[in-house]
């Protein structure tokens, strides 16, 4: 195994960083400090979309043969890297990051040609609808029916949780088509049209008052059989992949990084006794911590990323650095509102949180965020599989328990 970058890797990273100082404008700079959660507004989200398109590098985690960039997962765990130490606004990741590829692997040519090239365009938006109210941890118990009629699903249910699907021209989507077999056996994967009369939307304000959460009603909801991926019944092993492809070659340790990194120079400027935090050794010896943490998860998803290049496929480690990366989301989200004392108290109405609309902070940007981030990465140790789910998954596959 091999975890130092190459010269290649080196030069790929000083093409990346020249990128970005030449490319992405102050105001999507200022977007991506100023967004709390992994969705940005859609307009900002799509223009940094298309300024990545016009290079090339929309679709930075797809093969070449499906209009991706084929970079190695080095190549793309530096790319992130450099974009969250720019503060680059995130892309719209249910398309890009999650079906896209799924679609690019699984999908008939004709889906290829029909989805793809929107999604990288940004012409289509896409949410993810696997949880329903009472199938989420247990996701093979769902329930939404879809039902055969002739060339097309008739499909009645609910989801919920669902990201994003206010926005969405499609949802890719779990549903059942044979309650007869074992559970996971019946479960077929399906691209649901979302602007279709079938299909009703009730938004989920979370607790940070930002409108990201929905529930989706599926009332004789129909989907063409060319929209089905892979066959009946091949559901779960698809939303697997998925799983397992969003949480192997995950790269969450640079945004951590580049957090703490802020909080560092803010504590620098921040008053404490006589001095300043930076000089408290109890804030230092905190900080130091996670700091400590976030570079031994670096370090776990670059020998991850060295692993896949080699051609191992992701296994139950991912789990682990889902755990160790939500976990460290919250403990950095904590030492922040310390940080900001009083400051970190306010939480404003008003969204997005930059721009000529966005409220005067009090104290600092920083404080203005600490506690919209800390509310909205509550979410961090639920979705994708909770803690609970991947200590579970640990307990069964690494230690045999
Ligand atoms: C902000 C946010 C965005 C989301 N976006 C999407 C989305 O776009 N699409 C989508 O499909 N879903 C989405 N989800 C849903 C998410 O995947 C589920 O919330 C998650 O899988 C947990 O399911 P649940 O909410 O039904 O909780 P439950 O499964 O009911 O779990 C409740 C509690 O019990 C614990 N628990 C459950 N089973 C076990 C067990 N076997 N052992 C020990 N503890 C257990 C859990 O850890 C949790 O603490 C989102 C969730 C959030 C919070």
């Amino acid at each position: 195994m091999d975890m130092d970058f190459t010269p290649a890797d080196l030069a790929f990273r000083d093409e990346v960083r020249a990128f970005l100082a030449a490319e992405l404008p102050r105001h999507l700079r200022e977007a991506g400090v100023g967004t709390p959660s992994p969705f940005a507004e859609v307009d900002i989200a799509l223009e940094w979309q298309r300024i990545l398109n016009s290079r090339g590098w929309a679709a930075y985690n797809w093969p070449v043969d499906a209009g991706g960039t084929g970079w190695t997962p080095v190549q793309r765990y530096i790319f992130e890297k450099e974009c969250a130490l720019a503060d680059a606004p995130p892309v719209p990741i249910h398309g890009l990051k999650l079906i896209g590829p799924i679609i690019a692997h699984f999908g008939t040519a004709a889906q290829r040609e029909r989805f793809l090239p929107p999604i990288i365009e940004g012409t289509e938006l896409w949410c993810q609808g696997y949880s329903e109210p009472g199938a989420g941890s247990d996701l093979a118990s769902l329930t939404t029916r879809a039902v055969r009629d002739g060339d097309r699903y008739i499909i009645n249910g609910s989801k919920i949780w669902t990201s994003m699907a206010q926005v969405a021209d499609w949802m890719f989507c779990l549903v059942r088509t044979d309650p007869t077999v074992k559970p996971q056996a019946g479960i077929t994967f399906l691209l649901v049209p979302m602007k279709q009369p079938g299909i009703t939307i009730r938004p989920i304000i979370g607790m940070a008052g930002d409108y990201e959460l929905n529930q989706v009603f599926l009332d004789d909801a129909v989907c063409d059989v060319d929209c089905r991926l892979g066959e009946e019944g091949q559901g779960w092993a698809i939303a697997k992949f998925l799983l397992e492809n969003e949480r192997g070659g995950s790269c969450t340790a640079p945004r951590l990084m580049a957090d703490l990194d802020r909080l560092a120079a803010d504590a620098a400027a921040l008053p404490c006794g006589a001095g300043t935090l930076a000089q408290d050794s109890e804030f230092g010896r905190k900080l130091a911590r996670l700091q400590l943490e976030a570079e031994a998860l670096e370090t776990t998803e670059l020998r991850i990323l060295a692993e896949l290049a080699a051609g191992k496929p992701p296994g139950p480690q991912t789990s682990l650095v889902k755990l160790v990366s939500a976990t460290l989301r919250q403990h950095i989200d904590e030492l922040v509102i310390v940080a900001h004392g009083h400051d970190a108290m306010q939480l404003p109405a008003e969204r997005p949180l930059y721009g000529n609309a966005c409220p005067e902070p009090v104290g600092s940007k920083s404080a203005q965020m600490a506690m919209v981030s800390y509310l909205n990465n509550r979410a961090y140790t639920i979705f994708g599989g909770s803690n609970e789910v991947q200590k579970n998954i640990i307990a069964r596959t690494v230690l045999g328990l």
